[in-house]
């Protein structure tokens, strides 16, 4: 266990907390999965890394994590989608599921305890509608049925926001039959060409926001510890969720309520009306999923993330960066290790490290332990001194080239460099079951495609520009070095030959000295990203109308409409 106490931001108290799970070592999570009617959008990523992240950092702080991530698979958008494919509704959103959980599977989200589909719950959701209206905070009209919000006075709490600001009627066309129009639907009659389900109210099916309630109060009971998701879930559905499971339960405590903020692409939100919103299979087709993993941890889970091209060159220079130094130091140390277990671990005692080796490591230790405990500022721990252990690597590899700097504390503390990378990477979720150079060779595969290049291409180019300079036609060899690092291709000239690796794609006018004199001198160090964490704003306050008709998803400064629909969580 870590010294510091773990701080969570609490969107239900607006503060940040000491975490103190409900019972001793175990903590209760739930996270509001996608509906499954499409492939998984960059918004999804950010929520679901931002949410493995906190599943990992539990995990590596000693808590026995119950991980519960549910799947929409019962929904209007799905049924549209199915009808327009003439598929059945669920067989396409189970072919979905599993596009998800690949996609999840490449970004390497560890699988949850629990993935329960709505579909296999309804006995679960049926029962707890029963409950609420059992508890008087619920009506049923023509076969649907309503939560009544009137009746939990504490409604709104969690968003902010207040029904007597509500001003029905005002430009929102509203159900007559509800008896406030914030009232929202927990289970809709069936409609022609939809499935359904039969129920006390007839047949139907579940309202979008009673799915939670239900599969989170039967994996995790009605008191569990963590519930999170996007921030435009805030409102309506962890709003609604947070007066379902009450009005239901009046045990129904859940502790700490977490959002992580958008995804935004010049600092206006994405969402597919404004088509500004991409697939992780678009991104991972071009970028290695570690380097949008690292992208999207390069700003703090809570702040906007703004989509760029360049920053996610960055985030995949800094992936190749790092999986390079710990090439290079294994392939350093396997020689010293051949040595060491020659001599039959004689010398096995435990050598000192040298001081700089030391005071890097115990810093890296200490910042992982402050920046992860105060609310998981990961972007903090990539930028800082992660980043620096690393440049100490590069730094201890370039003197062990040199025979009288080969001593043990000099591999020791290489050793013990790379030991303490792979922990804190291992828990960021960022070290890869692949081998480094299985990870190298990907990151170059796709910096390859991105250029629009063959291997055999940037081979010959590299044998054309080794002609050029035998022949002293040195434009020309400085020609294709700067053609191929404007495409992101760097040249590196050895002793004997000239290699390459991806980089960052270099705008020409700004090269002002070779590229390959930085990355030989190991000064090719990623740029860093700039971090600027942001408060969540605080709720609005507006009309509290539940609209039945989907709308587009929307920030937290919008008026209180309330979609019976799944919002993407971009
Ligand atoms: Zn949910």
């Amino acid at each position: 266990m870590a010294n510091q106490d773990f701080m969570v931001y609490n969107t239900l108290t607006k503060q940040k907390e000491v975490f103190k799970p409900k019972l001793p070592g175990k903590v209760g999570m739930y996270i509001c999965g996608v509906t499954a009617y499409d492939f998984s959008h960059i918004g999804h990523a950010r929520a679901y890394v931002a949410f493995d992240v906190l599943y990992r950092y539990l995990q590596y702080l000693g808590y026995e994590v119950n991980y519960v991530r549910n799947f929409t698979d019962v929904d209007d958008k799905i049924i549209r989608r199915a009808n327009e494919l003439g598929e059945d509704p669920l067989k396409l959103s189970g072919r979905f599921c599993q596009e998800f959980l690949d996609d999840m599977n490449d970004l390497q989200c560890l699988p949850p305890t629990h993935q329960p589909r709505v579909s296999d719950h309804m006995d679960e959701i049926r029962d707890m509608i029963s409950q609420i209206i059992r508890k008087d905070c619920a009506y049923s009209v023509e076969g649907d049925v309503y939560f009544a919000v009137d009746k939990f006075p504490a409604y709104g709490r969690l968003s902010g926001r207040k029904t007597e600001d509500n001003r029905a009627g005002e430009r929102i066309a509203v159900d007559s039959r509800k008896r406030n129009p914030a009232d929202f639907a927990l289970w809709k009659a069936s409609k022609p060409g939809e499935p359904s389900w039969d129920s006390p109210w007839g047949p139907g099916r579940p309202g979008w926001h009673i799915e939670c309630s239900a599969m989170s109060a039967r994996y995790l009971t009605s008191s569990f510890d963590i519930h999170g998701g996007g921030m435009d879930l805030i409102f309506p559905h962890h709003e609604n969720e947070y007066a379902q499971s009450c009005a239901a339960c009046s045990d129904s405590n859940i502790s700490y309520w977490m959002h992580n903020g958008f995804v935004t692409e010049n600092n206006e939100k994405m969402s597919k009306s404004l088509g500004n919103f991409f697939t992780i299979r678009d991104i991972t087709k071009r970028y290695h999923p570690l380097a949008l993993r690292y992208f999207l941890m390069s700003t703090h889970y809570r702040s906007p993330v703004n989509y760029s091209i360049s920053q996610l060159e960055i985030a995949s220079d800094s992936v190749y960066y790092t999986y390079q130094a710990l090439f290079d130091s294994e392939k350093a140390l396997s020689t010293f290790r051949e040595q060491q277990s020659a001599k039959g671990g004689k010398n096995a005692k435990a050598e000192r490290l040298t001081s700089e080796a030391q005071n890097c490591i115990k810093k890296l230790h200490t910042d992982f332990q402050i920046k992860m405990s105060d609310d998981l500022h990961t972007n903090d721990i990539l930028n800082g001194a992660l980043l620096e252990t690393l440049r100490l690597m590069n730094k201890s590899l370039e003197s062990l080239k040199k025979k009288k700097q080969q001593q043990p504390s000099q591999f020791h503390s290489l050793i013990a460099l790379e030991q303490e990378v792979r922990e804190v990477m291992n828990i960021l979720g960022l070290l890869s079951s692949s081998t480094y150079s299985e990870v190298l060779q990907q990151l170059k595969d796709r910096a390859l495609k991105r250029a629009g290049l063959t291997e055999e291409d940037v081979v010959s180019l590299i044998e054309e520009r080794v002609q050029a300079r035998k022949n002293r036609e040195y434009e020309k060899s400085d020609q294709i070095r700067l053609d191929l690092s404007a495409k992101g291709i760097a040249l590196m000239d050895l002793s004997n030959e000239t290699i390459w690796r991806p980089c960052v794609p270099v705008e020409q006018e700004h090269l002002v000295e070779p590229v390959t004199t930085h990355v030989l001198q190991n000064k090719l160090v990623p740029p860093v990203s700039k971090c600027v964490e942001q408060e969540q704003p605080a709720g609005p306050v507006s009309p509290l109308v539940q609209l039945e008709q989907p709308v587009e998803p929307v920030g937290p400064v919008s008026p209180l409409v309330q979609p019976e629909q799944p919002v993407e969580p971009v």
